[in-house]
């Protein structure tokens, strides 16, 4: 086989807590994340010329080493020994940019999961998310996704049940912010609140969506930051239109609403459409196989 396709599913915190900042100046964290239907395709087709080239219908995505699918096939063909390969990779991308949704990572994930089967298979799930790791941070969870614990950068994965049955109504503001940026003004005030995360697993493991959409927090929809009155205008907004539960996903912009009933989703992402660049349905994806 020299070509294949791969999906790459967008991920959604449904619940984020960061719990220290570490002497590696990372951050230490706790969250509860999701991979939904929304997605980015691949494809990819090994070439003959040794060089490795990703072509994408955004215009302002890095097509070298600075595009994380890029650096998932170098690190990947590195590891089993097969560097100079060639390869063509394709990104419809239609997961906003810069949303907190993880489009470069699971971009990156998808490639790994791409060329380990191009590669009959190589490398175990453990070495991808391994390998995706050193990626990015939120590379190792886009392996596989489904719905888990995440811990450390986010790299310590354990699965959970799949969520309760829900339609998920994702909306994104004109603006994007910056990942690095927004931890710096979380270092800068001691955080006010954190997530019932040991509420939340409960809930999730018992079925029960309205507890569950009770418990879904991000601490950084508490840092100070002018744009965090968007956020919660729009999180207002999904609750009006009938939402059990809405927050931000990772560092945002994005933000969603939980809806147990798929009309009423409709219905709330036609409406924030009016108001937004980005609205729409998506629903939790379970864990993906190899
Ligand atoms: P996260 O949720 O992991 O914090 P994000 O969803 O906020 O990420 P991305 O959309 O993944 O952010 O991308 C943010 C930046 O990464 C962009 O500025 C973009 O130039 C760069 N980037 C590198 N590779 C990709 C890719 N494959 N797709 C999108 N952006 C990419």
């Amino acid at each position: 086989m020299r070509q294949t396709q791969e999906m790459a599913y967008a991920k959604l915190n449904i619940s984020l807590d960061v719990t220290e900042k570490r002497s590696d100046g990372f951050h230490n964290m706790v969250m509860v994340m999701q991979t939904v239907s929304l997605c980015d395709e691949l494809s990819i087709r090994m070439t003959e010329d040794g060089r490795i080239r990703c072509r994408s219908n955004l215009h302002f995505i890095p097509s070298d080493e600075r595009n994380l699918a890029v650096r998932a096939a170098l690190r990947y063909l590195e590891r089993i020994g097969e560097s100079g390969q060639g390869l063509e990779l394709r990104l419809h991308k239609k997961i906003p940019v810069g949303a907190g949704m993880a489009g470069g990572s699971s971009d990156a994930a998808a490639v790994l999961r791409a060329l380990n089967r191009l590669y009959d298979r190589r490398l175990s799930l453990e070495e991808l998310e391994e390998l995706g790791s050193a990626v990015g941070s939120d590379v190792a969870f886009c392996v596989a996704g489904g719905t888990a614990l995440a811990r450390g950068r986010g790299e310590l994965l354990s699965p959970l049940e799949p969520l309760p049955d829900c339609e998920l109504v994702i909306c994104k503001p004109e603006f994007s912010i910056s990942t690095p940026e927004l931890f710096r003004k979380l270092d800068a005030a001691p955080l006010r609140r954190h997530p019932d995360t040991a509420g939340l697993l409960k809930a999730i493991e018992e079925g029960d969506l309205h507890a569950m959409c009770r418990r879904m927090y991000n601490v950084f929809e508490d840092v100070e930051d002018r744009r965090m009155r968007t956020v919660g205008e729009i999180r207002g907004r999904l609750l009006d239109h009938g939402a059990l539960g809405a927050i931000m996903t990772g560092t945002g912009s994005a933000v969603f609403g939980v809806f147990d009933r798929a009309e009423q989703a409709e219905q709330a992402a036609r409406e924030m459409k009016k108001e937004l660049p980005f609205a729409c349905v998506a629903r939790p994806v379970g864990r993906i196989s190899r």
